[in-house]
């Protein structure tokens, strides 16, 4: 093979291409990337934050992987990217506790160190954590519907990391070992892949420019499935990727000691945060919110779906403002509407077409496992070092064969 396309200079591409040449490929590839800089999707509008507490196995092994290899990456690719395991807790009420302690056997099994931590004990991990329900106004919570605690779980080998500098480096760092066989091509929009008799050719700019390949690995994030629809007719090639809006705030940290050394915290109705730079990064995912382009964030929703939430269950979070209208901002997932996992693998109809894409809120954290599972198919003809990828193929949608993930946020 002569020649690969990459469509998407965000954290996905950047990986394939650094692991496509790591395992051993010899020939051109060209990233295209429609905006003027690499990575400034979804890779730089994530939390960054990563996770190998997981229902499913493939899951599972992409990101135990994918940690280590972030925790190697300064050794590796020389390049500090802010790699911090400082721990996910998450807490649970009394029916979904049962269903978390089911699958500590699993856990333990595959290798994730997890800890089921008591409700009183969560205030040693979020100091102000109050896990019982009486104090909250009973008026306040008939519209909140809180529940006591019943138990949390906690994860060591989880934590922080930031992608837009993992993105660039995989992309920098292989440009600057293969000049003459990588080309990075910025303000570059793919207008669709070329097919000829369900054979992929290349692909067609916007601006008319028409680029041949042996291979062409769509990686374009949230765009992917609507690039596809573009390119080829048949409903049955398309991929059920849609672009989803999730938004995130940066609020100020509350007063409580020992705050600023609190692990990514789960709380009620799905309401996340992190330490980011003395502040607290928040994000809740909407299921209400509809497909679609959007990236405007709404202040509204963060005072009435997270932070009446922050406060009833830790008190001193009612003082957690947004920092400025800067700090907050939308987003998109690229979101599978039929099991929320990626799709990785060669498209089972179209010719030479590698899907990489569709990864649901889970990304960038899966990103180093994806790029060397990805390189191993094509360049080996197999998984080997994550053989479980394999449940990820395409055909799953047809063979009715869906990965079903349970641990979402
Ligand atoms: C608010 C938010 C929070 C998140 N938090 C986390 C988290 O904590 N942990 C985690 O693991 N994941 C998280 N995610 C998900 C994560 O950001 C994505 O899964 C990941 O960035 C996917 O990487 P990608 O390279 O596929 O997509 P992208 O980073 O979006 O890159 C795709 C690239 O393709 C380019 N492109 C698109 N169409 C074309 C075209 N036609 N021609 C040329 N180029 C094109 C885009 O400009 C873009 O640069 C979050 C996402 C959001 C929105």
């Amino acid at each position: 093979m002569d020649k690969i396309i990459i469509i998407g200079g965000g954290i996905i591409g950047g990986s394939i291409l650094y692991h496509l040449y790591r395992e051993g490929y010899q020939g051109k590839v060209v990233v295209l990337e429609k905006k003027s800089q690499l990575s400034q999707e979804s890779t730089s509008l994530s939390a960054g934050a990563f996770r190998n507490i997981w229902s499913t196995k493939v899951n599972l092994k992409l990101t135990n992987y994918s940690i280590n290899a972030y925790k190697n990456f300064h050794e590796e690719l020389g390049t500090n990217i802010g790699f911090e395991q400082i721990g996910y807790l998450f807490t649970y009420y009394e029916e979904e506790f049962k269903g978390i302690k089911d699958f500590k056997h699993f856990w333990d099994e595959n290798g994730v160190r997890t800890e089921l931590i008591k409700p009183e004990e969560i205030k040693n991990f979020v100091p102000g954590y109050i896990p019982t329900i009486d104090h909250i106004d009973q008026e306040v919570n008939e519209v909140l519907n809180m529940k006591p605690i019943a138990g949390g779980l906690f994860g060591p080998d989880c934590g922080v990391f930031n992608p837009t500098t993992a993105s660039n480096r995989y992309f920098e760092y292989t440009k600057e070992k293969y000049p003459q066989k990588v080309e990075i091509k910025l303000n570059s929009e793919v207008k669709k892949i070329i097919f000829n008799n369900d054979e992929t050719l290349g692909v067609e700019l916007v601006d008319g420019t028409i680029i041949e390949g042996d291979l062409v690995i769509l990686s374009a994030g949230a765009f992917s499935g609507d690039l596809l629809k573009k390119s080829v007719e048949n409903e049955d090639y398309h991929i059920p990727v849609v672009p989803w809006k999730r938004m995130l705030f940066t609020v100020k940290m509350p007063n409580i000691e020992g705050f600023e050394k609190i692990p990514m915290t789960i709380i009620d109705n799905g309401v996340y945060f992190h330490p980011e730079k003395g502040n607290l990064i928040v994000g809740r995912a909407d299921p209400k919110q509809p497909f679609g382009y959007d990236y405007t964030p709404d202040p509204k929703y963060y005072e009435e779906e997270m932070n009446y939430y922050m406060a009833a269950r830790i008190p001193g979070m009612e003082y957690c403002r947004i920092i400025s209208p800067q700090s907050m901002w939308g987003g998109l997932y690229e979101h599978n509407t039929k099991d929320k996992n990626g799709i990785i693998g060669f498209h089972s109809n179209l010719k030479n077409l590698f899907l990489a894409t569709g990864f649901s809120g889970h990304g960038v954290m899966e990103a180093p496992g994806v790029g060397i599972s990805v390189a191993e198919k094509i360049l080996k003809g197999e998984y080997i070092t994550i053989k479980d990828v394999e449940d990820l193929k395409f055909e799953r949608f047809k063979n009715n064969q869906l990965i079903k993930e349970t641990i979402v946020i």
